[in-house]
């Protein structure tokens, strides 16, 4: 999505790789697997310092897990960034929602609704007074989320083809 909108990309793997971005999107996945390699390959603490010192930093979904001050239902232990002012609950939707689409109306986005993708997603719940909320479903729960230039979303942006959330990243 990025590449489309014209956007030099490149993968950080190591820490020596977060020298060469000056955004950060952590991806989708599986939390408690990306925050375990975030400690094996020593970036969790060099990612913390970065997005503390003012480094836009977006998650979606597992991504957004591990900005989260606290998780809830996360698997003990379970490393994390804990940057941003919400709680993730982790698989928040029951069975037939495990994953799910919906069509929502996002302000800080315009008038025309985002059709997003929920796969196995957290809900993100009790915002602290630094917490912009940017999307919610039909029943009031939050699914996006901004603080300052940390950027929560539940659902990936990246498998439709619009590219309003990662402008809005990029305005960050
Ligand atoms: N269920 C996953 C977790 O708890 C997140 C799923 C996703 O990133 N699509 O980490």
């Amino acid at each position: 999505m990025l590449e489309r909108i014209g956007v030099a990309v490149t993968e950080v793997r190591q820490p020596k790789h977060l020298a060469h971005v000056e955004r950060l999107i952590i991806p989708g996945g599986e939390s408690t697997t990306i925050g375990r390699l975030m400690v094996l390959y020593e970036l969790l603490e060099p990612i913390r310092a970065r997005a503390q010192a003012g480094m836009p930093l977006w998650g979606t979904c597992a991504g957004a897990i591990l900005m989260a001050r606290q998780i809830a239902d996360g698997k003990p232990g379970q490393p994390a960034l804990e940057l941003m002012d919400i709680v993730a609950r982790r698989n928040a939707f029951g069975r037939q929602l495990d994953s799910f689409e919906a069509d929502l109306l996002i302000d800080a986005l315009g008038d025309a609704p985002m059709h997003t993708v929920f796969i196995r997603a957290p809900i993100l719940e009790q915002p602290g007074p630094a917490v912009e909320v940017l999307a919610v479903l039909d029943d009031g729960r939050i699914v996006a989320a901004r603080q300052n230039r940390l950027l929560a979303s539940s659902f990936h942006p990246e498998l439709t083809d619009d590219d309003r959330m990662h402008r809005f990243f990029l305005e960050l």
